[in-house]
């Protein structure tokens, strides 16, 4: 049985269309939660579509009601490496308790900011104590690059150290496949193609506010929906 795990960051508002097409559809997906507004201003944003405000946090207790995961994506959506220790604490620990507040009551993953981590990060993140975190691809934000949970990746990202143990690498989880207008629902055809059973496969999804970007999400739930070889679920379960 494939495992697939979808993943959506920074939430948005429209992840709360998302977690009720997903509820639908009878599957699973992990939302990481910042609180900061990262895509209602500027032209950039704009052009990529996602002009959207950040979720109303009252709806996240729903999610996890639901059966959904809610993870943690910092308070303010930093660069973590380039911040103190003491920041970086500061950072996560306020953002749980914010969710804490909401009323989410299984915080256990972690999602690092515009994938950022270095060797100092990943220690706070695993004292703090999450069971998992995602980061992103080994060296940019695009392409095909291929997440193997027992190896380090050929290629880090710049600042990166992985651990040697294969089971600390939970706090480095990669992403397969993260929807943008270059990887669309043909790429994600190709991946779930490629994966082996029993395979676990992260994709990351952003805002779904864009027309192309949500017609996108709609075919890989009605994909996933009647799949007999595959299961969707939680970061967290990973
Ligand atoms: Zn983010």
């Amino acid at each position: 049985m494939k495992k697939i795990c979808l993943t959506f960051d920074d939430g948005v508002e429209s992840h709360y269309w998302a977690k009720n097409l997903l509820k639908d559809n009878g599957l699973k997906g992990t939302f990481f939660i910042t609180n900061a507004s990262l895509w209602h201003h500027g032209d950039k944003v704009i052009e990529l579509g996602m002009n959207e405000d950040r979720i109303d946090f009252d709806l996240l207790a729903e999610f996890e009601n639901d059966g959904f995961e809610i993870g943690s994506h910092t308070f303010s959506h930093p660069n973590l490496t380039e911040i103190s220790s003491d920041h970086i604490v500061t950072e996560i620990c306020s953002m749980n308790c914010i969710l804490q507040n909401y009323g989410i009551k299984n915080l256990r993953s972690f999602c690092y900011p515009a994938y950022n981590v270095d060797q100092r990060v990943f220690d706070i993140v695993k004292q703090i104590g999450f069971k998992n975190a995602r980061t992103g691809y080994e060296d940019r934000d695009h392409g095909w690059s291929r997440w193997d949970f027992k190896k380090p990746p050929e290629e880090p990202r710049p600042k990166t150290t992985y651990p040697t143990k294969p089971e600390q690498n939970r706090l480095l989880i990669r992403p397969k496949g993260i929807f943008n207008f270059i990887y669309k629902y043909e790429d994600f055809l190709d991946d779930f193609d490629s994966m082996t059973d029993n395979e676990v496969a992260v994709f990351v999804f952003h805002g779904l506010k864009e027309a192309s970007l949500k017609k996108d999400f709609e075919k890989v739930v009605s994909f996933l929906k009647d799949k007999k070889d595959a299961e969707s679920i939680n970061f967290g379960d990973i």
